[in-house]
């Protein structure tokens, strides 16, 4: 513990200088849906190495005005949370009744909060979450029934909770030592219980149904500590470790390169050169998961999806923005794995958002239980993307619809 910890201001690219996590200027609420992401942000200023990372010594980044994007409200009866644990809806070869239906509200084209927490450390900033209020943040999630899945199960549509429950994704940028440091225990390695994965994993085995997934988008090639979270003797076992226990690395690019400042070939290199430590040290691993560093597209927007670097070949399945709200459901017409939204962890926009899930009709996801069957309110239809295969079920209530996906 201790690198890190005492200030917001983080040496990360290798070669180039100090960037500001200030710079990661798409702040709350500065992403909007459907505007291109490369307009809203400006790329951070290169600094000499020589100055000194002070925050008075930094040049002044500009940033955006810290808006938000404004809840709205879909007209679909206000769901009441229940007080006592909902019955589970029987998955196989059922389809729901109306009582199951008013019981559960099952909403499964309602929207997913993606976390995106940075520094884990000792103290609360603008970019670190105590890992104090990490831990809050984990039991608030479980008290309002969300559970962990996976990035990868949202954009396969593959959501697996509970009936009357919501998914949950957590995220973690830039492979800080307050994320994962290993510490030794009577000669095993475990991990550090006041580190983000130490905080995980004790809430896990407290709660088993809560899950533990998380992704880590991590630097391979960052100044350290940001090298694959520090403690360099251990960065191979830390990968391994957290794809051992249900957890997944994302690729954050080399050393948190801004894509769109550089040229083809950098960004071919960024990408396909971290994808390839990762890979070397966790072999058989899709690394195809992608956060764009500070929010940044490059040029050509499809070099951040696929390409080729020194004959590895590299092809992102999923690519998370920085900002600033929830993501819709994979069954929404308006959902793009390719530039999926996130909901910064701080404690005002979790507070607003998990506030607006909770509050605002037709909002939330909400799951019927059963991961190949799709439930939403009749009055959703018309943001339903219809995919191949999938067909209607009769339904008990003229107020749902119900799919059979698979
Ligand atoms: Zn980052």
């Amino acid at each position: 513990m201790g690198y890190g910890v005492h200030t917001a201001w983080v040496r990360i690219r290798r070669g180039i200088g100090i960037v500001s996590l200030l710079a990661l200027s798409m702040s709350l609420g500065a992403c909007t849906a459907g505007e291109p992401v490369s307009a809203l942000i400006s790329p951070s200023p290169a600094i000499d190495r020589s100055v000194s990372a002070t925050p008075s010594s930094l040049p002044s980044t500009p940033r955006p005005t810290p808006t938000t994007v404004a809840p709205t409200a879909t007209a679909v009866p206000t769901r009441v949370v229940p007080t006592q644990a909902p019955v589970p809806v029987p998955t196989t070869g059922h389809t729901p009744t109306a009582s199951e239906f008013a019981r559960i509200q099952p909403n499964e084209l309602g929207e997913i909060p993606i976390l995106e927490y940075h520094l884990i450390t000792n103290q609360e900033d603008r970019w670190s979450r105590s890992w104090e209020n990490f831990r809050g943040d984990l039991e608030r999630l479980y008290a309002l029934r969300y559970r962990t899945v996976r990035l990868q199960d949202v954009i396969d549509d593959r959501i697996d909770v509970p009936a009357g429950f919501s998914p949950v994704v957590l995220t973690f940028d830039d492979s800080s030592p307050g994320q994962f440091t290993f510490i030794d225990q009577d000669g095993t390695l475990v991990p550090d219980p006041h580190s983000a994965v130490g905080v995980l994993e004790a809430f896990y085995h407290e709660h088993p149904d809560f899950g533990r997934h998380a992704t880590f988008f991590v630097l391979p090639a960052a100044d350290p500590p940001h090298n694959l979270f520090g403690q360099n003797e251990y960065q191979a076992q830390k990968l391994q470790y957290l794809v051992a226990h249900g957890m997944d690395i994302g690729n954050h690019t080399y050393w948190h390169q801004n894509l769109s400042t550089v040229g083809d070939e950098e960004v071919r290199r960024q990408i396909g050169q971290a994808a390839q430590v990762i890979t070397s040290m966790v072999p058989g691993y899709d690394v195809d998961l992608f956060a764009l560093p500070e929010g940044a597209w490059p040029a050509h927007r499809e070099l951040a999806i696929r390409g080729t670097w020194h004959g590895v070949t590299y092809s992102n399945r999923a690519i998370v923005l920085v900002g600033a709200q929830p993501a819709p459901s994979p069954d929404r017409v308006d959902f793009n794995p390719l530039a999926l939204p996130r909901i910064q962890a701080t404690s005002d926009q979790l507070d607003l958002w998990l506030t607006t899930l909770a509050r605002v009709p037709g909002r939330r996801y909400v799951s019927d239980g059963d991961p190949d069957r799709l439930t939403f309110p009749a009055i959703l239809a018309d943001k339903h993307k219809k995919r191949p295969g999938e067909r209607q079920l009769a339904s008990f209530s003229p107020d749902y619809e119900v799919f059979q996906l698979r």
